[in-house]
């Protein structure tokens, strides 16, 4: 049954905007004020008195936010036992339809990030989590600029997954399949603890925000699968390769920042929309982040392979690896593996992202040392791991007797690739190492 042409409350219903797994949207004019507005029906399967409470709750709340990046709530009404919510009309489309195109241009995809960024910040200030940032939510005006809808309304369609009780999940999973194929769209957003259950705060909408952030630089969902259990299965477990490997002109800055809110573990992602705001504006501004990485450095030194022709270098090798080890450790600003846990690796071939994550460190050195009488070729690189790009990398063409000095220019160039402020001492212990 067609609402078009109806008058409710004081809305006269004028065309449709379209539909999506929570109800229908339309455009209608507010006959008191003039104005048009959108108006959506919830086809919420619930409509139990308390479900009811709950959607004025949170629209009352959603209708709090008043930023130029979040469509605006007017009102919240019933009819016939559905509820309906009034919002601002929006020109434009919403991300999904913008971005079946293709990718989207560096640049834009960075302005539309700021606007994202500063909008759930503020949002999250008040308390307010969206807990489903996905690109059907995100609208891009005629103007180009980003305005997220449906904030809270996850809450009361989604209400099972607010966090606490897990056993709901497929309960939703089968309920949003049956009705429409939404479903795999929607979970394929949301973050790792949304998919355990867990009790969530901002850096949720963060995660789901960095998956469209992915999506819009690059095309491809890295989540992506037919059915729900392997999408849930990918995001508890996949890295996603960096977004810039598969579109190169994102630009290393713009895909490490993207990778970090990426991060499966929320205590190593972005600590809130606010921190990763800033780095979007900063790269904005200046093409380049301006911390890097967040929270203290950490990083492994595996033992140096030996490439020597007689493969009679393993002391050497080890030898290079401990020294590093050790005046690496003496900065504070620097978390540094042990020696035992990172020549666990030796000779096991495994990929140094796979190697950083089981060692839990943000970066790895690695290198080789090739020697042929006196003669010393090291080489050395600084691999991040989240992204996995190279940081720093260096080939020495030495004699046996500068060896010191090359183990201070690695670590020197190790503190700055991580940005790690040294105290006078800790310059001295690097230093020494070359006396
Ligand atoms: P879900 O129900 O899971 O959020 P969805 O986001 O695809 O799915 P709706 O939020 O119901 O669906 O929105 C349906 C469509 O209505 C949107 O795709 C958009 O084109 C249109 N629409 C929604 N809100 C507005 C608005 N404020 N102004 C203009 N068009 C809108
Ligand atoms: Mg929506």
């Amino acid at each position: 049954m067609t609402l078009i042409g109806k008058e409710i409350s004081h809305y006269r219903i004028l065309e449709g905007l379209g539909r999506g797994g929570m109800g229908v949207v339309y455009k209608a004019q507010d006959t008191r004020l003039g104005r048009y507005v959108a108006i959506k029906f919830l086809s919420s399967g619930d409509e139990s008195s308390e479900a009811l409470e709950r959607f004025r709750n949170e629209a009352r709340t959603a209708s709090a936010l008043n930023h130029p990046g979040i469509c605006t709530v007017h009102d919240i009404g019933e009819h016939q036992g559905r509820p309906f919510i009034v919002m601002e009309l929006l020109e434009g489309e919403t991300l999904k339809a913008h971005l079946s195109a293709k990718p989207l241009k560096a640049e834009e995809l960075l302005s539309l990030a700021v606007e994202l960024a500063e909008a759930l910040s503020v949002a999250h200030e008040q308390g307010i989590i969206h807990r489903d940032i996905k690109p059907a939510n995100i609208f891009v005006t005629r103007q180009g600029h980003a305005k997220i809808l449906d904030f809270g309304l996850a809450l009361l369609v989604h209400h099972d997954l607010s966090g606490e009780d897990l056993s709901n999940l497929p309960t939703l999973i089968e309920k949003k399949d049956a009705d429409s194929n939404a479903a795999a769209g929607t979970i394929s957003y949301m973050s790792p603890e949304q998919i355990r259950g867990e009790k969530l705060d901002g850096r949720s909408d963060l995660f789901s925000l960095g998956l469209v952030l992915y999506e819009m630089g690059t095309g491809i969902h890295p989540f992506r699968a037919d059915d729900a259990a392997t999408v849930c299965d990918r995001i508890l477990r996949t890295t996603p390769q960096p977004a810039a490997q598969i579109n190169p002109e994102l630009g290393y800055e713009l895909s490490q920042i993207i990778a970090l809110t990426l991060e499966k573990d929320r205590e190593v992602r972005y600590p809130s929309a606010q921190e990763l705001l800033e780095d979007l504006r900063q790269l904005e501004i200046t093409g380049a982040r301006s911390r890097i990485p967040i929270g203290r450095p950490s990083i492994a030194v595996l033992p140096f392979q030996d490439l020597s022709p007689d493969k009679d270098q393993r002391h050497f090798c080890d030898g290079l690896a401990d020294e590093l080890i050790g005046s690496l450790s003496q900065i504070e600003g620097l978390q540094v593996a042990s020696r035992t846990s990172s020549f666990e690796f030796r000779d096991q071939h495994l990929d140094v992202r796979d190697i950083g994550q089981r060692l839990n460190v943000g970066t790895v050195l690695e290198g080789s040392v090739r020697k042929s009488g006196n003669r010393l070729r090291i080489t050395s690189r600084l691999v991040d791991n989240a992204s996995g790009y190279q940081l720093w990398a260096e080939q020495y063409d030495t004699d046996l007797q500068d060896i010191f000095e090359i183990q201070e220019d690695i670590a020197h160039r190790i503190t700055a690739a991580l940005q790690v402020e040294l105290k006078e001492r800790e310059q001295r212990v690097l230093e020494r190492v070359a006396t």
